[in-house]
């Protein structure tokens, strides 16, 4: 299992991740009734919310069933560098003409859903609400997503919030998201190995250039971790990639501090190629 360390996650450390039930099997009849009266309580006291409409769910579940399927999962054939879904069946370890014409620094992204409608609210009640309660859930998506970058991987670290912002909103939502991977994958977890030293101002709509410029330059790795990166297959988390050139920016960073791989998991990307913008 991971060390999940506290540290950079902001003042809530440990993510909420879904209790793992495989125990079950083993546990005396007796535990087991205990913990389904303690779930039923807690069920009664905290009832679960829809993580997009905030109503509470008759059942088990972060979502209303409608809402379900307007998610729309990446499932299919994808470039093999920057995870670009394919409309058209392809010959496997096919990469898509803008990684042809400039490979990405980093060696390979996948991400659990396109970023659409409801995708951006479920990233945003993450991002600006908080809502830890659907992390389980959330890295679980990005668990089936990255499971062949994840199997070879040695660490997971996420993408960093400047100092002044993490103060400001009190937690990184790629620090909780990396966290939950990291424990439910059995991967190695580092929150801070990478520092983002220049405050850049939010991306919003900046073209795919004023981004790169954007991120140059605005990381580093942590001297006190360069150990962990050092000939290691890293896995980079953050929630969404749209142009990727903060994922870039940061896996530069890592490549310069003797990474051998760093591979990138989000919870969504843009539809389109790595030059689209949300
Ligand atoms: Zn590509």
């Amino acid at each position: 299992m991971g060390g999940l360390k506290g540290e950079g996650l902001g003042k809530s450390s440990l993510p909420n991740v879904a209790t793992d039930t495989r125990a079950g099997k083993t546990e005396p009849r007796r535990l087991r009734r205990r913990v389904r009266a303690g779930r039923t309580l807690a069920g009664l006291i905290w009832p679960q919310r829809s993580l997009i409409t905030h109503r509470e769910l008759p059942g088990p579940g972060a979502l209303e069933p409608g809402l379900w399927s307007k998610l729309t999962f990446i499932t299919g054939q994808q470039c093999a560098r920057c995870g670009l879904p394919f409309e058209i069946a392809v010959e496997p370890d096919q990469v898509c003409g803008a990684c042809l014409a400039d490979p990405p620094a980093y060696d390979r992204a996948r991400a659990a859903l396109i970023y659409g409608d409801i995708s951006r609210d479920l990233v945003l009640g993450l991002k600006y609400q908080g809502r830890r309660d659907g992390l389980g859930m959330l890295s679980g998506w990005m668990g089936n997503a990255g499971a062949e970058l994840l199997a070879g991987a040695d660490l997971i670290t996420p993408v960093p919030l400047h100092y002044f912002r993490l103060i400001w909103r009190g937690f990184n939502q790629s620090g909780w998201l990396a966290a939950a991977l990291a424990q439910s994958s059995g991967v190695r977890l580092s929150v801070d190995t990478l520092k983002r030293v220049k405050a850049t101002p939010i991306q919003g709509n900046l073209s795919a250039d004023a981004r790169r410029r954007n991120v140059q330059g605005a990381f580093k790795v942590r001297s006190s971790r360069l150990k962990l990166v050092k000939g290691k297959r890293v896995v980079l988390v953050d929630d969404v990639l749209t142009t990727g050139a903060t994922a870039e920016a940061c896996a530069r960073t890592l490549k310069r501090a003797g990474a051998a791989c760093v591979d990138v998991i989000t919870l969504a990307r843009v539809a389109g190629p790595r030059t689209a913008t949300i």
